[in-house]
């Protein structure tokens, strides 16, 4: 029996990224996704109502609270724009809680702390220009060198890579296993913006998320010292894994407020247009694609919270997570697409927020795995192939093998 009963301080996280995202992101959204950039206040506000930490315990530096806090904090700034709920899964998801998990506690002080406080702006560098779902496909080598490894590669489509501080990146240690593609030769490191050899750019031209930063990651015989290798050689696929569980529950979650972005948008407007003598909602087709909007974003609601429960709970989840990410994109896609029609031509100008929303949920149907990656997953679960062809990589939340 799952209780969806929210508690005080569940209530008081989602209120704190209302506020934030009612005041910062939705005043000035038009203007920045025109503009193609990050608002220079999000971060420091999100930093200033302790947005950017508070699922890591307190002694790490956070508010020590929990994944439905997650969940619900996802929706509220979703619901404001994408590419504030993005700052959420890669910063707070992919990075804090990932290292959380993996990383010894030298790092944990050195690079889990600053970044629960929002001192650091952290992200995470799986993708490249020729892997993205093919992950054992990537080209990142982490070549041992006395008490150093060299990282030699480019990751690409990396959220906030021009802004942040650290990155989480994957590569092959083992160059045998990296002509096999063998996972069991990628490792997992905390990169730092500023050691010599990286360097970072945006992505320009973006469809969505055009008011986030996406960009690159260029590593040239970067130096990065030993004690900067998480967990252990060879752990990297299997951490990249346990990352996307955290970051696709912030997609599901996340997807959900912009699927009541739509529904609130498009009902407002239903009410508001006339034609033939009536208001639009009094029309059936119309009913119709409000009616999908309210089921989409309350069965989505019901998958992200059931991994999120199960999250709490330190059971595994990724088949639930997975499931949740692929409901509630396709959802969202959908909502957004209907919220264009029911606005008909005023909904192809940014003048009504919902071009931006259409545009933007775009995206999740292609990051943290595609529609067809989470499709072929629930596939392979429900035939038990997972499990079968040792593709099981279902992980512990806590604990770490
Ligand atoms: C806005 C944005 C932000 C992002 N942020 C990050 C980030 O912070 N960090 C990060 O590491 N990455 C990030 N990504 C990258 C994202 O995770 C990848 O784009 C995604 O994994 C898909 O990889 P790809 O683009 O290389 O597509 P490909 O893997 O080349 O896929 C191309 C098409 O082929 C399909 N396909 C591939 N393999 C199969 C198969 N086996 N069966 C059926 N169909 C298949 C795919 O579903 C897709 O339709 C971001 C992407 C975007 C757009």
């Amino acid at each position: 029996m799952i209780d969806f009963t929210f508690t005080e301080n569940q209530l008081a996280v989602r209120d704190m990224a209302r506020e934030v995202a009612s005041k910062v992101v939705i005043p000035t959204i038009q203007e920045f996704d025109r503009k193609h950039t990050l608002n220079p206040e999000l971060l420091p506000a999100m930093a200033k109502a302790n947005l950017l930490g508070f699922c890591i315990p307190e002694e790490y530096g956070g508010m020590g609270m929990d994944y439905i806090s997650l969940g619900l904090a996802c929706e509220e700034m979703e619901y404001a724009d994408t590419a504030a709920r993005v700052v959420l899964s890669v910063h707070l998801g992919l990075f804090c809680m990932s290292v959380l998990t993996w990383a010894n506690e030298e790092q944990k002080q050195k690079y889990l702390v600053p970044a629960a406080k929002g001192e650091k702006i952290s992200t995470f560098g799986l993708t490249e220009p020729a892997a993205g779902s093919d992950v054992r496909g990537m080209e990142t080598t982490a070549i041992k060198k006395g008490d150093k490894y060299i990282l030699n590669g480019e990751k690409m489509w990396i959220s906030l890579a021009n802004v942040a501080d650290q990155f989480l990146i994957f590569g092959y240690h083992d160059l045998e296993m990296k002509k096999t593609r063998d996972p069991h030769g990628i490792s997992c490191f905390i990169v730092e913006r500023g050691m010599k050899g990286v360097t970072t750019g945006s992505i320009e031209g973006k469809l969505g998320v055009r008011a986030g930063n996406t960009g690159w990651i260029s590593m040239q015989d970067v130096e990065v010292p030993e004690e900067n290798l998480v967990y252990k050689e060879g752990a990297g696929f299997k951490i990249a894994m346990f990352c996307l569980d955290q970051g696709r529950y912030t997609v599901a979650s996340g997807s959900c407020g912009l699927i009541k972005a739509c529904l609130d948008a498009s009902l407002k407007y239903s009410h508001e247009r006339k034609t033939f003598g009536v208001e639009i909602g009094e029309h059936q087709l119309v009913k119709q694609m409000l009616a999908n909007m309210v089921k989409g974003y309350e069965y989505s609601r019901y998958l992200w919270m059931k991994a999120g429960v199960l999250k709490n709970e330190g059971k595994r989840n990724t088949r639930e997570t997975a499931l949740s990410k692929w409901v509630a994109c396709d959802e969202a896609e959908q909502a957004a697409h209907s919220a264009v029609q029911i606005h008909g031509a005023y909904g192809y100008s940014d003048e009504y927020p919902v071009e931006r929303f259409f545009r933007n949920s775009k995206g999740a149907a292609i990051y943290e795995g595609t529609r067809e990656v989470q499709t072929l997953m629930q596939a392979d679960y429900a035939l038990g192939y997972r499990k079968d062809k040792k593709l099981e990589r279902e992980l512990p939340i806590v604990g770490q093998e």
